[in-house]
């Protein structure tokens, strides 16, 4: 490991028990870092859906299948003055504004039948004063807004190659005050020295945003790989209501963290019995690109390595 290699991170949210998507973009994210000499850092996004102990748990599971990181892990919650130090200086570029649409609103207007969809159509992008004043005097809470100067914006992605996307006017601080997850990731990235995103590819169309407001802020832009996700059965991202999906669930039913190891290395197409075993063997240009799907009950019963 070298600090000069750059680092990986992983971000967890810490929102209830990981689960074995979860767990396999741990691995993966580990595995790319450690293979590359790059830190590993872990950084816990607790600005939103906090469940008690649920951050001691997860930490607990990266350790209990033998993942290491280095350094204390960052809080986002401790770091409120960076993201407001960033929303300032975007603001005083004159590249926010303040929205007062409800979700209600913005659900209409993004499934409007002109427009990109899913993109926020900037229906605050020309308030004036008197109609903000007005909005505030009904009781509805400003969030505020990036004012895009482009509508697209190209990412590299080691999975996906060049991956063009959407770029619209994502919010930056929420309507209570709270810093947005796409501000936040892009200003802790850059201050942790992350140099490699590696994360589910769910996140993937948000990256050109992130990438973006990166730009805006004069900050690198790290390499990405977006990672194909864990689905259920009917070929929905897996949850918790899924079955015994968590290492918790799967030790009651006799399963050792070592054979979770062993299950999440196969469905990459590596034989490995532990995570260093994962490293020394993977290779990322060889990684499946499609999501893996698990079994009805549970899973690893059937898609445990023979
Ligand atoms: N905290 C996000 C999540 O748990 C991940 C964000 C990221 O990796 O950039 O889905």
């Amino acid at each position: 490991m070298n600090a000069s290699l750059g680092a990986g991170r992983y971000a967890p949210s810490p929102s209830g028990d990981f689960h074995l998507g979860n767990l396999r973009t741990a691995l993966l994210a580990w595995a790319f870092a450690r293979a590359d000499g790059k830190r590993f850092l872990l950084r816990v996004e607790d600005l939103d859906r906090v469940r008690r102990g649920a951050e001691q748990r997860q930490l607990d599971d990266l350790t209990a299948i033998g993942l290491d990181w280095d350094g204390p892990v960052l809080r986002q919650s401790e770091r409120l003055p960076h993201y407001r130090q960033a929303i300032d200086r975007l603001t005083e570029a004159g590249l926010t504004y303040e929205c007062f649409c409800t979700r209600r609103e913005i659900q209409q207007a993004t499934s409007a039948p002109h427009g990109p969809m899913g993109a926020y159509p900037g229906t605050c992008r020309t308030l004036t004063s008197s109609q903000r004043a007005e909005f505030r005097a009904q009781g509805r809470r400003a969030a505020l807004r990036l004012r895009a100067r482009r509508t697209q914006f190209e990412i590299v992605d080691e999975l996906h190659g060049d991956y063009l996307g959407q770029v619209d006017d994502v919010v930056l601080r929420r309507g209570d005050g709270i810093p947005a997850y796409n501000l936040a990731v892009v200003v802790d990235d850059a201050a942790q020295g992350v140099d490699q995103v590696v994360r589910g590819d769910d996140l993937l169309a948000s990256t050109p945003r992130q990438a973006y407001l990166a730009t805006l802020l004069d900050l690198p832009i790290p390499r990405y790989a977006h990672v194909p996700l864990v689905l259920n059965a009917t070929g929905a991202r897996l949850a918790k209501r899924d079955g015994a999906v968590t290492l918790a669930d799967q030790r009651e039913l006799g399963i050792t963290p070592t054979q979770v190891v062993t299950a999440l290395a196969h469905s990459l197409g590596v034989r490995a019995q532990t995570s260093a075993q994962f490293l020394e063997r993977f290779d990322r240009a060889r990684l499946p690109r499609e999501p893996w799907v698990l079994g009805t009950n549970g899973l690893l019963q059937h898609d445990r390595c023979p």
